[in-house]
């Protein structure tokens, strides 16, 4: 079926075998001549010798290389095709990021190199502060965080600080039912007890609940806009003057930023804590579990709880700042994960205020794009205008036997990575599409069909979809299972 490139053709992707399994006794991936000049002596290694490894595999060059080529192709990738993992941004990463992340310069310094011999370092990161500060509208910014829910526990624990400071750290984090589940989490480990806020029927949070809610001892509101349905919380400047007139601080989950930059700021509407993902909408790596890159931005008031060290313009040149004594510490090793922050640093620069800006308006016409083609085939969450991404549910498939995780699996028979499915926890059988900015319209077009071809399956053929995938090397995995007994050893017997 598919012949799209990276698509799956039947019969082309087998399991493949261990390195132990491939290759044959006696096998070399290299020869050399043998030895014309006298021994040494220091050719025995005496203790270190380990001499025979039992059961090695023994291969040649090609048997090594056609394995991990092989390997690499059961991967699927971004620079294979769209990846609409919503939630996630898995924008296209131009290779021009990591080109500058790979010169000698930048990727081969020391983290405990003195200040003075990392000029240059410093000025990058100084200068990415200032370019995320503009666009985030928060003045004060830090890099440290190595992740985007590593930035709310330090956003969480500078809100905890800040109100220490001001006589009363409060006990409770309100969240709204929509959240990311690292909102709560990074709450709850911060020492706050956790209270949902309920979505109205638009998906957004409920103002006068919030409003009857809000008391001395909340100690903050963290919500996410655009939130998670991929809707914009057009009353935020609200929801803040509700939060601040209690005393209580805005923490804006910054993940979606996507959606919103180069057109308008955070800071503008009143949040006064946010975080980015540099993995995802400054298009840094992603996946694999990292490295990651999370700063968190602050109002001016909270400034002297940021992380230790800060990079700070200083007689000239650069320094890094240890002397802040209301700081909460140091939240990562070293500097953070610099790598990122030259990636992102390249970026902004190659794309300047106007090509930020059409990230988002792009974002967000393509993910609009795909609602309107799929609106009459897939039931659409919520009837608003999308952000960066939208939502369907399986609601009009379901009848036919097909449900979410059917229609997810059946994607990757026609070549691409299923979206995000069943988050966010609000949407029964969620299907969550984030297309991002970097996809043509022959890509989303493409994934249009698929989509449209699987919801006529689901009418005539359900079984092949309920069994799908057919075309991968494994079909469906007890996904329990393989998460909590994987084997990850190889053993000859088995
Ligand atoms: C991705 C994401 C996070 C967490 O970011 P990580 O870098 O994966 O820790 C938090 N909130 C939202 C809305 C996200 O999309």
């Amino acid at each position: 079926m598919s012949d799209r490139p990276g698509g799956t053709r039947p019969g082309t992707l087998r399991v493949e075998p261990s390195l132990f399994e491939i290759g044959a006794p006696g096998r070399r991936g290299y020869g050399l001549p043998p030895l014309d000049v006298a021994q040494t002596g220091l050719e025995d290694l005496g203790p270190m010798d380990r001499g025979e490894v039992a059961g090695f595999p023994e291969a040649s060059e090609v048997d090594v290389v056609r394995h991990f080529v092989r390997l690499s192709r059961l991967n699927y990738a971004v620079d294979l095709g769209l990846y609409p993992l919503g939630s996630c941004t898995m924008k296209y990463n131009p290779k021009i990021n990591e080109e500058m992340a790979r010169l000698d310069g930048l990727a081969r310094i020391h983290p405990m190199q003195p200040p003075a011999t990392i000029q240059g370092a410093l000025r990058l990161m100084h200068e990415l502060t200032g370019m995320l500060s503009e666009i985030t509208g928060l003045p004060h910014i830090t890099l440290q965080p190595a992740a985007g829910a590593h930035g709310e526990m330090t956003g969480i624990m500078m809100a905890r600080a800040f109100l220490e400071r001001h006589g009363d750290p409060r006990k409770v984090v309100l969240i709204p039912d929509s959240a990311h589940g690292t909102n709560p989490a990074s709450a709850h480990i911060c020492g706050y007890v956790v209270e949902e806020i309920p979505s109205n029927a638009r998906g957004c949070i409920d103002t006068e609940r919030l409003r009857r809610r809000m008391g001395p001892d909340v100690a903050a509101l963290m919500l996410t806009n655009p939130n998670t349905l991929g809707i914009f919380e057009s009353e935020i400047e609200t929801i803040c003057g509700i939060v601040h007139q209690k005393g209580g601080l805005v923490y804006c989950d910054g993940a979606n930023m996507n959606a919103l930059v180069g057109v308008a700021r955070p800071g503008d509407m009143g949040v006064d804590i946010l975080h980015l993902n540099l993995h995802k909408t400054f298009s840094t790596p992603h996946g694999g579990g990292g490295p990651g890159s999370g700063p968190v931005g602050v109002a001016a008031p909270l400034a002297p709880y940021l992380p230790v060290p800060a990079v700070v313009a200083r007689d000239g040149g650069f320094d890094l700042d240890w002397d802040r004594p209301q700081s909460v510490g140091k939240v990562s090793s070293f500097l953070g994960n610099f790598g990122m922050h030259v990636r992102a640093y390249a970026y902004i620069r190659a794309l300047g205020a106007r090509g930020l800006r059409q990230v988002a308006e792009r974002a967000v016409l393509n993910a609009n794009y795909i609602r309107a083609r799929l609106a009459d085939t897939y039931h659409v969450a919520k009837d608003q205008p999308s952000m960066h991404e939208v939502i369907f549910d399986d609601s009009r498939q379901a009848p036919h036997g097909v449900r979410t995780l059917d229609i997810a699996k059946r994607l990757i028979d026609y070549g691409f990575h299923p979206p995000t499915i069943y988050f966010p926890l609000v949407v029964q059988g969620a299907l969550m599409v984030e297309p991002t900015e970097t996809e043509s319209i022959q890509e989303l077009d493409s994934f249009v069909e698929a989509m449209r071809e699987i919801d006529r399956e689901a009418r005539e053929t359900p079984d092949l979809v309920r069994t799908a995938p057919h075309h991968t090397p494994v079909g469906r995995l007890d996904e329990a299972t393989a998460a909590r007994r994987p084997r990850l050893r190889y053993r000859p017997e088995s």
